[in-house]
Parts: C-alpha cells; sequence; structure tokens
C-alpha cells in the first residue's frame, strides 16, 4: 500500500485482507503462491506445537496449518480457535509431505502455511456435526436449520435447486415466455384445498386468500394479449401435510396463447430435457412416451405410474359380471372393478409375507382384505378364494393373467378408485422387493386424455383438475348427455412414479366455461360472486389457452436425489405446519388483533354451552 494513501480499510472487518481463492478451489496448481482464504473452522488439531484447521467455506475444506516459527502472532491467536470461528487467513500454499496426503479431501495434496490470521467472529458450539451425516434426528435438524444447512447434503441440494431456476428460466425465455410476477395478496382460486387468509385492515372484516397456484392470474395475462407468460411461483394451500407436501411451494408456472395440446407437451418434453441436463448432465431419451389416462390406471393403477417397475395389472371385470362369488360380484354390480396382480416366479412369496402385505394395506390403504391365489408345482390352486370360483372364471383368470406354476396372483374388488390403489401400490412395492424392475435412472412420460369429471364419494360429479380444464373438442357435444365421459385436455408430465406437475388447455369461451360451472353444482349466484370476473374477462376476447405447473420443490427432491421435499427448501415447515427455527406461526399482541378487529375464539372444547 501507497504510504500516505488513506484508504478505508481500517473501517473494514476485514481489515486489510480480502479472499483470493474459495477453500476448495485450491489445487496443486497453487503451490507457491500466495493467497487469502476465508471461512468457519471446522476442525482444529494441535501436534505438538502445530496447529492444523480445517478450514470450510460453501466450495469446499482447505487444511491451513499454523508454526509458531513462520508466524507466532497466527499460532498463538489459531490456539483459540473453536468450531465454526468465522476467520480469514493469508498464507502460502504448499505441499503436504507425502505421509499427510488425503486423498479424501479434493484439496487433499495441499495446506495453506498462514502467515496471518484475523478472527471475524466467535461462534457458538454447533449442535450436532457438520458433516455428511449429522447423526441428528430430523427434528433436531430443523431446530438447528442454521448448522444444517452448512452440512453438505443442504449445500448441495440447494445448488441443484439453484441450477433448476435457471435452467427452466433460460428455456422459457428462449421459448418466448414473458417473466410476470402476480399477486401473494389474492382471492380464493379454484384448485380446491383449503385457503390462507390473510385479514384486511383497510377492509376490516375482508380477507384476501394466499393463491393456491397463480391460475386465474395467468388466464388474465393471456387474455390482455402477453401471449406467453412464466413464474417461479409460490403456491399456499391449507392441507394437513403429508410426507411430500408442504403448505407453501414453489412451482414453474407458464401459460401460452394460440396453442394446441402439442405445443404445450413440445414446451414440457424441452424444459423437462434440459432442466436434467443442465442440473445433473443426464440426457434424457426423447420423444417421453404416452400414455393415456385409461391405459394408466388400467395396466398400473396409477395416474403417475413408475413404468420401470415391469409387474401390470390385470382387468377381470367382466369376467364376474354374472359371479356367484359375493365378494367381487358386489363390486360389479355397483359399477366397480376387480383387478389382479399377477408375479410369475413368485416364489419369495412365503405365506408370512402374503400376510404381512394383507395387513399393510388393510391399514394403510383402506382395504377389507387381500384374495390371493398361488399356482403350485403340479397347476393346484391354493387359495382361500379358489373354492368360490367356477371352472369358466378360473380359466379366464388363468389366460388372461398368464398364470402358470408358480405364480402368485393377487386380487382387489371394490369402486374404481381401490382396487387400483391397492393394486398399484403392492405393484411397484414387490416390484421393487423383488428386482423386477428395468435399468433405467429417470423414465419420463406424458400421461394424457383425462377425463374432465369424475364422481365423488358423495356420487355427484366434480372436476379431475380444476373447473378451467377445457374439454377436447369433440366430446362438447356430451355435456347435457354424458358428462362424465368427457375427455379433458389436461396433462400430466410423470418421473419415477412422481407426478412433476400437471396442466391443460383451458376453456377459452365463457358458455363452455358456465357449463362446467353448472355441473359442478354451482348456483347462478355464487357462480357470479365467486368466478363473474374471471367469466367477464372470457367475453372480453380470450384468445384459446393453455399452460402448466411444475412442482420446482419435487423436482429439485428428485434431481437432488433427496429424500423429503424439506431437504431441498431453505427453510421448510414441519409436518405440523411449524417452522422450528423462527418459530412460526405464533401468536401475535392484543392490539394487532384490534387493528385487525380480530378476535381469537376460545378452542371449541372450552366454549361455555
Ligand atoms: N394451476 C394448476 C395447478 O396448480 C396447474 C396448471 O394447470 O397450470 O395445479
Amino acid at each position: 500500500m501507497t504510504e500516505g494513501v488513506r484508504t478505508s480499510s481500517h473501517l473494514d472487518p476485514l481489515g486489510a485482507l480480502r479472499r483470493t481463492h474459495a477453500c476448495g478451489a485450491i489445487d496443486p496448481g497453487a503451490i507457491g503462491r500466495e493467497v487469502v482464504v476465508a471461512g468457519w473452522v471446522h476442525s482444529r488439531r494441535d501436534h505438538g506445537g502445530l496447529i492444523f484447521v480445517d478450514l470450510r467455506d460453501r466450495d469446499g475444506l482447505v487444511q491451513i496449518v499454523f508454526r509458531p516459527e513462520l508466524a507466532a502472532e497466527a499460532h498463538a491467536r489459531a490456539g483459540d480457535l473453536r468450531s465454526e470461528f468465522v476467520v480469514i487467513a493469508r498464507g502460502v500454499v504448499e505441499r503436504r509431505s507425502p505421509e499427510t496426503v488425503n486423498p479424501k479431501l479434493p484439496t487433499g495434496e495441499v495446506e495453506v502455511a498462514v502467515h496471518e490470521l484475523r478472527v471475524l467472529n466467535t461462534a457458538t458450539p454447533p449442535p450436532f456435526a457438520i458433516e455428511e451425516d449429522a447423526g441428528a434426528e430430523e427434528t433436531v435438524r430443523l431446530r438447528h436449520r442454521l448448522h444444517d444447512l452448512r452440512r453438505p447434503p443442504a449445500q448441495r441440494a440447494l445448488r441443484v435447486r439453484h441450477a433448476l431456476y435457471q435452467s427452466a428460466r433460460a428455456t422459457l425465455a428462449e421459448h418466448g415466455f414473458l417473466e410476470i410476477e402476480t399477486p401473494i395478496l389474492a382471492k380464493a382460486t379454484p384448485e380446491g384445498a383449503r385457503d390462507f387468509l390473510v385479514p384486511s385492515r383497510l377492509q376490516p372484516g375482508e380477507f384476501y386468500a394466499l393463491p393456491q397456484s397463480p391460475q386465474i392470474m395467468k388466464q388474465l395475462l393471456m387474455i390482455a394479449g402477453f401471449d406467453r407468460y412464466f413464474q417461479i411461483a409460490r403456491c399456499f394451500r391449507d392441507e394437513d401435510l403429508r410426507a411430500d407436501r408442504q403448505l407453501e411451494f414453489t412451482q414453474i408456472d407458464f401459460e401460452m396463447s394460440f396453442v394446441g395440446v402439442e405445443e404445450v407437451l413440445a414446451v414440457l418434453e424441452d424444459l423437462t430435457v434440459r432442466a436434467w441436463r443442465d442440473t445433473v448432465g443426464v440426457d434424457l431419451p426423447r420423444p417421453f412416451p404416452r400414455l393415456s389416462y385409461g391405459e394408466a390406471m388400467a395396466r398400473y393403477g396409477s395416474d403417475k405410474p413408475d413404468v420401470r417397475v415391469l409387474l401390470e395389472l390385470v382387468d377381470l371385470t367382466d369376467v364376474f359380471r354374472a359371479t356367484e362369488f359375493r365378494a367381487f360380484g358386489a363390486a360389479v354390480a355397483k359399477g366397480g372393478v376387480v383387478k389382479c396382480l399377477p408375479i410369475h416366479d413368485g416364489d419369495a412369496l412365503t405365506r408370512g409375507e402374503i400376510d404381512r402385505l394383507e395387513s399393510f394395506v388393510k391399514k394403510e390403504l383402506g382395504a377389507k382384505g387381500l384374495a390371493w391365489v398361488r399356482v403350485q408345482a403340479d397347476g393346484t390352486w391354493q387359495s382361500p378364494i379358489a373354492k368360490f370360483l367356477s371352472d369358466a372364471e378360473r380359466a379366464a383368470i388363468a389366460a388372461r393373467s398368464g398364470a402358470r406354476p408358480g405364480s402368485v396372483l393377487f386380487f382387489a374388488a371394490d369402486d374404481f378408485a381401490k382396487p387400483n390403489a391397492i393394486l398399484g401400490r403392492l405393484r411397484t412395492d414387490l416390484g421393487r422387493q423383488l428386482g423386477r424392475v428395468d435399468d433405467r435412472a429417470w423414465a419420463p412420460l406424458f400421461v394424457v386424455e383425462f377425463p374432465v369429471f369424475e364422481r365423488g364419494e358423495d356420487g355427484k360429479l366434480t372436476f379431475m383438475h380444476m373447473p378451467f380444464v377445457a374439454p377436447v373438442e369433440e366430446d362438447l357435444a356430451l355435456f347435457d348427455t354424458h358428462p362424465e365421459a368427457m375427455r379433458g385436455t389436461h396433462y400430466d408430465v410423470v418421473m419415477n412414479g412422481l407426478e412433476l406437475g400437471s396442466g391443460s388447455l383451458r376453456n377459452h369461451r365463457s358458455d363452455v366455461q358456465r357449463k362446467i360451472f353448472e355441473i359442478l353444482g354451482y348456483a347462478k349466484a355464487e357462480m357470479e360472486e365467486r368466478f363473474g370476473f374471471m367469466l367477464n374477462a372470457l367475453d372480453a376476447g380470450a384468445p384459446p389457452h393453455g399452460g402448466f405447473a411444475f412442482g420446482l420443490d419435487r423436482m429439485a427432491m428428485l434431481l437432488a436425489g433427496a429424500e423429503s421435499l424439506r431437504d431441498v427448501i431453505a427453510f421448510p415447515k414441519t409436518q405440523r405446519g411449524q417452522d422450528p427455527l423462527m418459530g412460526a406461526p405464533s401468536t401475535v399482541d392484543a392490539q394487532q388483533l384490534d387493528e385487525l378487529r380480530l378476535r381469537i375464539a376460545p378452542a371449541p372444547k372450552e366454549r361455555t354451552p
């Protein structure tokens, strides 16, 4: 530094030191060079006068060494260093002696001999090891999320997530999409989950709803003439949390005008392929195979099948139309299905294993039981149900399932959903357990041609996905005669048995949209109150349009090889919807409630009659 020139370095916490290298970036190429590294003290070892510190930043670890004869002051200070202290150090890169080379560390051939050390901050002791495996329960890790995030798996996961954002943005921008934000303080949207409400202070007694998705807003943007929109959008659904859900989650949301299904699928395929290439360097095979919803349910019992599992279901409904066997006959009579999962060469499925599967499907999937047949070496059927079956039924089952000595057949009969859910789940569990899987790491596919409506448990028609999905044009005539047979323009992208996202063409004509609301049972007044502005917007000159939303968290989870969505979200909520780090949700003070003109009612059970 030139004498007499005033600099402000004495005002900086770093003094005159400025980082030259990331810790993880120091390699033998830097030997002999002076470097400045900064980070957290990962560990410290004192060795008879020498002090070794592993210094960590987001790029990795490097060993820095303090020798009393080289820098007495730095060496003295190094004696006080503790785990997670924050330091900056200047030194010279040296080759480690052969016996101290650490082949496990990318920087393991070198170390930095420190000349100058500045301790930038002390730190409380970490609650668990800042290592690949923290050796701590998830609840503990989430409470100490700060330290958890310092661990390599979290650092990697959030990098993958970052790469995914950048990849999606680049793809969509290249396809001509404009990135446009839509409000978080919004009005209820139609996905059908419970809304999060935010009380309005300026309009007492009124509430905003946090968007369950930008669905309505993106459609309005199409009507407003933006042609192609996208957003990495935060969405909110007040649901009971299951393993793969979060109350707030992120979608790669987009919408495009003047397109049919094919053009949307082309964008979906491109975005997915590039995302896999840009984050994990994998080239997915194109084009993605397509399955209709009907075929997916028939063969796999799921609309998001993992097609790497080689087992398939067969449908036996027609075999049991006039059966004497009550359990199956009753299901068919009420419009349900009888399905079978055949497993050939099923010797590994012992009687004990079958009993275990039966209690699993009873407990977890609400099955009444699990009927089964084992075809023995001599061709006879060992089975609790065989005696109820006619010869013709046995012959039909054998023909359709390909049963042969060694086969085990599982059956389920009920309304459409349950047998598919039960056998679909057994298919994947047993397929994986028995190694009946192909060797593809990734199996993307499109599922298309979902029905517009399905029957709810109350027997009424509800929407299959959401109420804005357009029916396919040639099925519009079925509105008045057979609405449940109407095919929708809905499509999903599925990867390895997980739904990456959903989309559809939308109703751009208000008469079609009104008809759908009518079938869904909305009275005129309610339709106007909830969706009037949307219907008016459609009348203002809506172009045909369609779009999609990828679940970004789920994609990041797959790409990062993580087990839970929580692993790829910086500050996730627990199963109980809490953020244990910040302590959210929390009570608020009386004055805030007064301003909002809100009062907290006692919990229902405490209420006096
Ligand atoms: N808005 C829909 C959802 O969140 C996705 C879409 O159809 O674009 O499920």
